[in-house]
């Protein structure tokens, strides 16, 4: 089985009857949960066939779903019940279940051959469908998922681009460094909130928003990154990385805010940031 951020499928290949099905499931199913799901409809496929085997065994990566239904403990998830009754049927018509573990991605055939089938369902959904009922756990994370969503879209009516650009909520890692001062630096830059005159000057009219150094303009955090004189030969080698990049020397991309840019370049515009803060002595003022 399978998983992207949308869509749960789950697989049953039986090369012994030459099998094969997979099952696009119900929006909000954990991957535990598809698991159970796969077992159930390979003994319920098994339990339909006209002549039943002597024997049967199955074949699973997942410990735990193996572990859940053996185990005698009681349960609200449906689909260990339905493998439970199933193997209960198979066993009052003579045929004697176990269900063995494998290791997973260790090309094993038929496991990765399942692996594969809930792969292409999940992207193609062209099999069937089998509308589960999710658990409570399962519900419980939906509706988590939902409120995150909800959050970030109440978030993002906000005007500043750091909350704006953002898919998710959760941490940046490019957004972060080691060093806390550079750290709380990079955040105060993105949020506008720092200690640069043009900020001073928002909360106190009576005091001169330009720049320090005497330079004719407002000394805000585009002003002290992209053209106060007063840094220039700080900011050589941050030039040079995103030119030799075709990328723009603008704030947005120095902030780490341009996300269509790839991690790697984000964090080496990241280091050549905070590099700059402390070589130029930028970072105190903010
Ligand atoms: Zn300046």
């Amino acid at each position: 089985m399978d998983t992207d951020p949308t869509t749960t499928a789950c697989a049953v290949y039986s090369p012994t009857l030459n099998f094969e099905n997979a099952w696009t499931l119900t929006a909000g199913t954990s991957v535990f949960s598809a698991e159970l799901i796969a077992i159930a409809q390979a003994l319920k496929h098994i339990y339909n066939l006209d002549d039943h085997p002597l024997e049967v065994m199955i074949f699973s990566d997942s410990s735990s779903a193996i572990k859940t239904i053996m185990s005698a403990t009681q349960t609200n998830n449906e689909a260990v019940s339905d493998a439970r009754e199933t193997i209960a049927s198979l066993k009052s018509s003579g045929t004697a279940t176990s269900i063995v573990w494998i290791p997973s991605h260790t090309w094993i055939e038929g496991n990765e051959k399942a692996d594969r089938l809930a792969a292409t369902e999940c992207t193609k959904q062209n099999g069937n469908k089998i509308a589960n009922n999710l658990s409570a756990e399962e519900i419980i994370s939906l509706t988590k998922a939902n409120w995150r969503d909800d959050l970030l879209s109440t978030l993002r009516q906000c005007q500043k681009k750091c909350i704006q650009v953002r898919t998710r909520l959760g941490v940046i890692k490019w957004h972060q460094h080691n060093n806390r001062k550079i750290s709380t630096c990079l955040h105060r830059l993105r949020a506008g909130h720092h200690y640069l005159n043009s900020f001073r000057y928002r909360i106190d009219q009576e005091s001169d928003p330009s720049c320090r150094h005497g330079f004719e303009a407002t000394e805000n955090s585009q002003h002290l990154l992209l053209t106060c004189p007063k840094h220039e030969n700080h900011r050589t080698r941050l030039r040079l990385f995103l030119s030799g990049n075709h990328l723009p020397f603008e704030e947005d991309t120095i902030l780490g805010l341009n996300l269509a840019i790839d991690p790697r370049t984000q964090f080496k515009i990241r280091n050549l940031l905070a590099n700059f803060l402390v070589q130029s002595g930028v970072i105190n003022s903010i």
